[in-house]
């Protein structure tokens, strides 16, 4: 097994991978990838609600999602010879309230600041987009260029052609440490004291890049969040556009095979006891997000759960993530702390991470996202 590569990636999500891919694909191909699972994708990336959204995000993190949607997320699945069920459809996010229209009014004016075309509209066009929808619905913001693809496909098509331009992936590898030499990051050691060594690492580890960080002397302050996820049976097709709701209680849209995916925040659990590797449902959550869904799309009330599951989220204090490289620890870069949103916006985060790595100006600025902006400002 190879120990030793110009760059070291801890986490096979689907950034780790990305990353891994458009290295390569710069030339940059002696690249380990680590990861701390049997499989690829087995965090928040293959567990996720499959939207590709700039609406509904933090001014900050705009410019490179709208990059993401203007520039890969059109021409991924040719791009990576598998198709990543990319539809760009739309997304609506719904409001029943005045306070909720308020609240979409505000993030709708943030994503337009940016140049993203995103508009409130009343009931009437509402319906017109979406006859499925519930008629408490008064109004709701539209972003006609946002959509949806598969996480598991997009995920795995990263990591395949990665391993078909020569990148090595790890499983079974959980990182326990990094470790410096001479003031800079250099060794990576697994949980069996296998010892890896990089000129660059990239620390791409979901919520538990936390506790890797550490070892080096940084803190990421992120915490984590059960989000659950739900698959009905196949539907006849319905409609084409993501949905969300002003509250987020629920969001998702109908796959490629008619089947809903949907993600649902019912509010109930903190899960603050439950163990990482722990991944299992409850009856309780799921049933209060069906409500939630039911309650906005009621053509759903008879659909049936074939499968629900659940995930971690790496939640940043700011709700934006990490991604930089870290002036205390030359050599290390991080990505982590996405917040419940980082599967959209993984084409542009993967080829920012390669571009880090080179020493590149990144193709948008995303200097509000260095991990220095923790630090106390003396
Ligand atoms: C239910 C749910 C719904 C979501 N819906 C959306 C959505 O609709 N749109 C959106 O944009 N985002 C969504 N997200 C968030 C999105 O899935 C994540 O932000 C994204 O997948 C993050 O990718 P990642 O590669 O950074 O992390 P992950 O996919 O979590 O990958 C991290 C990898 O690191 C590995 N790892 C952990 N510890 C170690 C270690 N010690 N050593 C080596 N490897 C390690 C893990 O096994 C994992 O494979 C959702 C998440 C969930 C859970």
């Amino acid at each position: 097994m190879k120990k030793a590569a110009d760059v070291i990636i801890i986490g096979g999500g689907i950034n780790g991978c990305a990353a891994a891919y458009y290295l390569a694909k710069r030339g940059v191909k002696d690249v380990i990838v680590l990861e701390a699972a049997k499989s690829i994708g087995h965090g928040g990336s293959s567990r996720n609600g499959g939207g590709v959204r700039q609406s509904g995000r933090d001014p900050r993190e705009l410019p490179y999602a709208m990059y993401a949607v203007k520039h890969m997320w059109p021409t991924l699945s040719e791009e990576l010879g598998v198709d990543v069920e990319y539809c760009q459809a739309g997304n609506l996010r719904l409001g029943k309230t005045e306070a909720h229209l308020e609240k979409l009014n505000r993030l709708a004016q943030n994503a337009r600041n940016a140049g993203v075309d995103v508009r409130m509209i009343d009931a009437k066009e509402v319906k017109e987009i979406n006859p499925y929808l519930s008629d408490e619905i008064i109004g709701a913001s539209w972003c006609p260029t946002d959509g949806h693809a598969n996480p598991m496909l997009t995920t795995l098509a990263y990591y395949k052609r990665a391993v078909e331009l020569g990148v090595s992936f790890v499983k079974d590898a959980p990182v326990k440490a990094i470790q410096k030499v001479k003031g800079k990051a250099r060794k990576v050691i697994t949980a069996d004291g296998t010892v890896f060594e990089g000129e660059t690492m990239i620390l791409a580890a979901g919520y538990e890049s936390r506790e890797i960080a550490r070892t080096v002397g940084i803190d990421i302050p992120m915490t984590r969040y059960f989000e659950e996820a739900l698959v009905t049976e196949m539907q006849p097709p319905m409609f084409d556009q993501m949905l969300g709701t002003a509250d987020a209680d629920f969001y998702g849209h109908q796959a490629k095979h008619g089947s809903f995916v949907f993600g649902s925040e019912c509010g109930l659990e903190e899960a603050a006891d439950m163990p990482l590797t722990d991944t299992r449902t409850s009856s309780l959550t799921m049933s209060a997000g069906c409500r939630a869904i039911m309650g906005y799309i009621p053509a759903l009330k008879d659909a049936k759960i074939v499968r629900s599951w659940g995930g971690w989220l790496d939640m940043c204090i700011d709700e934006v993530p990490v991604i930089s490289p870290v002036e205390e620890v030359p050599g290390l870069i991080l990505a982590c702390a996405f917040t419940g949103h980082g599967f959209g916006t993984a084409p542009s985060v993967g080829l920012m991470l390669s571009q880090m790595v080179v020493g590149e100006e990144t193709v948008v600025d995303i200097s509000a996202l260095r991990y220095n902006r923790f630090k106390a400002d003396r």
